[in-house]
This record gives structure tokens, sequence and C-alpha cells, in this order.
């Protein structure tokens, strides 16, 4: 079972990912996620680091063919930039892999935690694109930028920033600038669900790419995109359902 955790908290796990983590005999994942499961002494853990992906999905191919109930955890979602498109990357490698038998447990992804937090900016279509490149050429990046900005889409930005890559996001801000409305609303939705949570609004103007880390989801509005002002509360972010004011 491949399975999505949520953003963090314990609410934003479904049911099903719960009773997969509960039915495992062994769990493989990132560390830090596996910290978050409050696991029997009798359930194997199966740690690595965030990047060898692909390592990690061969493992738990491997494990479940040994007659294992295998739980490979994602945060968020596992299809979402994660660990479920891995698992379906390896299993060819291997025709036993092929005869197991693989589900999925869908989770909360960051951008459905961050939209709640903010009101409703996915009100109307959106995209997501994640900025790391290293799975991918930066060129595909900035194409992808351009088109979903000329598209006038709302994007959700995963990936914004990392230490090895701290420029990139201010490199995305500018290139968005170019095709894009200053005023367009922003949101960094840090860390969303966690204690350590934070939302700052701003505009595509002024957005400072130092604002993002690795635990922070970007999005970037639409022309239809707005901040609802209210007294002493943060504005909502929201994009109305229709396109061009009419209903
Ligand atoms: N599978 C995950 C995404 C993995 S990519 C999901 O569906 O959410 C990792 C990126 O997700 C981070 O760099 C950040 O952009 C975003 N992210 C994950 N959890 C987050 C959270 N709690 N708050 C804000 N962004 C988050």
């Amino acid at each position: 079972m491949v399975v999505g955790l949520g953003p963090g908290p314990a609410e934003w796990m479904t049911p099903e990912a719960g009773a997969a983590i509960k039915a495992a005999s062994d769990v493989v994942g990132y560390g830090p996620y596996l910290d978050r499961l409050a696991l029997r002494a009798d359930q194997r853990t199966h740690r690595s680091d965030n990047r060898a992906e692909l390592d990690r999905a061969r493992l738990a191919l491997k494990l479940a063919a040994e007659g294992r109930a295998v739980a490979v955890v994602s945060g968020g979602d596992p299809g979402v930039f994660a660990m479920a498109a891995a698992v379906f990357e390896a299993v060819e490698e291997d025709p036993r892999w092929l005869d197991l038998d693989i589900a999925v447990a869908p989770g909360v992804t960051a951008m459905q935690a961050a939209a709640a937090r903010l009101g409703a900016p996915l009100g109307h279509d959106f995209c997501a694109i994640s900025l790391s490149d290293n799975l991918k050429p930066w060129a595909m990046v900035e194409r992808r930028l351009r088109a979903a900005a000329e598209g006038d889409f709302v994007i959700a930005l995963y990936n914004p920033a990392s230490r090895a890559r701290p420029a990139r996001i201010g490199e995305a801000f500018d290139l968005l600038r170019r095709i894009k409305g200053r005023s367009t609303p922003v949101a960094f939705a840090r860390a969303v669900g966690r204690p350590d949570e934070s939302l700052t609004l701003t505009t595509l103007g002024e957005a400072d790419g130092k604002l993002a880390d690795m635990a922070t989801l970007v999005v970037v509005g639409s022309s239809e995109t707005r901040f609802i002002a209210r007294n002493g509360a943060r504005p909502w972010m929201a994009t109305p359902r229709a396109y061009g004011g009419g209903r």
C-alpha cells in the first residue's frame, strides 16, 4: 500500500491511511514521516533520506514480494511529487513485481491544505508545478511557468526552494512578473497544519523569494484571484467560480 499521510496533523490523515499503517508489517519512508507515526514495536521501519525515492520504491516492492505487508509512506498525497510515482516507475523492473497487490491510499495534498487555510484560491482552473530541478531541467520548469502564466491558471508551486537552490523561486517570480500583473495575489503557506504554520500574503510585484523554504507552498493567483479584506483578521484569498465576473 502506498499511503498518503496528509500535510501533518492526524485529522488530515484519512481513516484508510491510518488502517493501512496499522496493518503493515513493514513501513518504508523518509525518516521524518516515520517519526510522525505511532508505530508498534513489532513493525519494522525502513528509513531513507528524501532523495533515494526509486531505491525506496524497489525496497518496498522487494519486501512485498517476500510476502511482507508493506506500507510506503509519503507526506500529503503519495501521487503528488511523491512515492506512488516512484513505485510505478520501478514496478516493471522485475516481472514478479507486476503480480503484487499494490494499492494507493490518497492523502490531502499540500495545495489543498494551503487553499483551505487561505480561503478558496483554487476555485477555478489551476495547476501545480514543482520548482525542483533535481528530476527535470530548469528550462522545462521555465517553459511550464510561462505556459501556466499565459493560460492564466492559478499556480501552486511545490518545492519552491531548498538549501541547494535558494534562488529558483526568485527567478520564477521574475519570469511570472513579465507575463502576469504585479497586483496578482501571492501567498506563502508554510508548514500548513503543523505547530510552526505561517501564512504570508503579498502581491507578485512585492513577492520575495526569501520567504519560501522547503516547507512552503507558494500560491500565485490568476487575473481573477482576489484578497477579501476583513476587520482585524487576515484577508481571504479567493478565485471566483465564474470567469470574467459573469454569472
Ligand atoms: N506529496 C506531497 C508533496 C511532496 S513535494 C503532497 O502531496 O503535499 C514537497 C513540497 O510539498 C514542499 O517543498 C512544499 O512545497 C509542499 N508541502 C508539503 N507539506 C507542506 C505543508 N504542510 N505546508 C506547506 N507546504 C507543504
